[in-house]
């Protein structure tokens, strides 16, 4: 026994016993320590979890929620350390990202929607029909490993206001936070099966729950092709699906762009949480006026990160979260054909780390350029002019973020043609209640603040 063992399933707002007595081995990506166990649930904890959500949910639904959230809130960030220490521990994210985005962001979310609930329904009317927005019931949400809590808190906190319950099955690398919610969810006086979380493999535990007959939502965060699996899985029942999915997002670099704010902001932003982020701006498109300066920005920036142990605080890249992570990313560098712009670096000897690399001169249409790496590594574009800018940014499958540096009205056309989710002009800091989500092949519908907590109702219309 560690003291991040857990070895119960929470379900109807009591810790039971999971059906086997199977458990999967959470592992310090930077140590490659055992941290502890948690159980590989199984179908039959879901059909129970799902039966609880079930059982809750016409109270919930009628139920006053703003301060259960309320309480909720307090409860969490009365935690904010744990979560930090405990993320910082199963996804090796350095202390300064664990402290300021693994728990900062999901406060602030909870907060916000904490905020909606309290907000008084909408009388509208259209003509003679009442229009009421009303819970889409049973949630069955999924969530991945590079943002463990705030992913797990976009989905159940909008869905517990917007008045549905929730069964969710974190990742089975970095189940330990989503525990200490729970914790503050019992604390907060959360009612029995309004939030029950079975953890285990996704083949297993997210196949059951996307396809469970009496899941009226599935809400997805993770890969496309995951995405894909689980959108069949619910197609069958004609489920509703909420899908969060890859990136490959642009930095677009004009040539009236502050260029070492715009090349080192970039940087920051493609190598943050060591490059596993959905929006990382992956490609650097830059105006060739500027080209070769870039470049030599960009590979002193990346060297200049310091890679090791997420709990010194110089450290700047902590570890990738598994060994398959860090050989899938490690195969995409080995494959690469671009020029690659940054130096060799010794690594420690334990844990999944992967040196900052830099690739310029890169083709636009190549692997590196297209595919999802979900690493440290970026890749640098040269354009000539903003329509150029605009086709190269745009061609890819994906269609979640991106960036654009110039002068303010130049800079806000580009961003305007991007056919992307979110675009953040010359650094715009991010808004937690903002819509987010992605055009094409990076997903379905929006998470976070109004439009994310829409996601979760059904609107009716009543004539009179
Ligand atoms: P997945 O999409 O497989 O994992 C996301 C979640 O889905 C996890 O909880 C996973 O479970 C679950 N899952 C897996 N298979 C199924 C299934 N058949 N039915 C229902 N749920 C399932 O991502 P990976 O962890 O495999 O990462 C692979 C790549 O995906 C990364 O390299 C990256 O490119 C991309 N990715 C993108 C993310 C994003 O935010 N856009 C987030 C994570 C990954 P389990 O716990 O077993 O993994």
């Amino acid at each position: 026994m560690t003291s991040f063992d857990r070895p119960h399933l929470y379900i109807g707002g009591e810790w039971v016993a999971p059906a086997s007595t199977e458990t999967i081995a959470v592992e310090n990506p930077a140590t490659e320590e055992v941290l502890g166990h948690v159980p590989a649930g199984t179908a039959a904890d879901v059909d129970r979890a799902v039966a609880a959500a079930r059982a809750a949910f016409d109270s919930w639904a009628g139920a006053p929620r703003a301060a259960v959230l309320d309480r909720l809130h307090t409860a969490l960030a009365a935690r904010a350390g744990d979560i930090a220490r405990t993320v910082g521990l199963e996804l090796g994210a350095p202390l300064k990202i664990a402290k300021a985005v693994q728990a900062g962001l999901p406060l602030a979310v909870l907060r916000s929607y904490a905020d909606l609930a309290a907000q008084p329904a909408s009388e509208r009317t259209i003509g003679n029909s009442l229009i009421e927005h009303e819970p889409v019931g049973v949630v069955g949400a999924i969530t991945p490993w590079n943002y463990p809590l705030h992913q797990v808190v976009a989905k159940v906190a909008a869905a517990m206001a917007a008045g549905c319950t929730v069964v969710l099955k974190p990742s089975e690398l970095t189940p330990l936070v989503a525990f200490l919610l729970v914790d503050a969810a019992e604390e907060a006086g959360v009612p029995a099966g309004v939030l029950n979380v079975v953890t285990g493999t996704g083949p297993v535990v997210g196949a059951a729950i996307a396809g469970h007959p009496d899941v009226d939502m599935v809400s997805f965060t993770g890969s496309t092709a995951t995405g894909r699996a689980v959108t069949h899985a619910a197609a069958d029942r004609i489920a509703k699906v909420a899908l969060e999915l890859g990136g490959k997002s642009a930095n677009v670099i004009l040539e009236d762009a502050d260029l070492p704010r715009a090349v080192k902001v970039g940087v920051g932003n493609a190598f943050l949480n060591s490059g596993q982020t959905c929006t990382a701006w992956t490609r650097m498109l830059v105006h060739r006026s500027h080209y070769d300066e870039a470049v030599a920005l960009a590979a002193k920036t990346a060297d200049g990160y310091t890679v090791g142990d997420p709990f010194d605080a110089e450290t700047r890249l902590g570890p990738l979260v598994s060994r398959a992570q860090r050989d899938r990313v490690t195969g995409f560098i080995e494959r690469a054909t671009a020029r690659r712009v940054t130096g060799e670096r010794p690594l420690p000897d334990k844990g999944h780390f992967v040196a900052p690399t830099v690739f310029a001169d890169v083709d636009p249409s190549s692997e590196l350029a297209q595919e999802e790496i979900f690493g440290p590594v970026l890749s640098i574009i040269p354009f000539s002019s903003d329509d150029e800018a605009v086709a190269i940014a745009n061609n890819s499958k994906y269609g979640l973020a991106g960036g654009v540096w110039g002068s303010d009205e130049r800079a806000l056309a580009v961003a305007r043609r991007l056919r992307t989710g979110q675009v953040d002009v010359n650094g715009g800091s991010f808004n937690p209640a903002a819509p987010f989500g992605g055009y094409k092949q990076s997903g379905v519908g929006r998470e976070l603040g109004e439009f994310g907590l829409a996601e979760f109702q059904q609107v009716k219309a009543i004539q009179r």
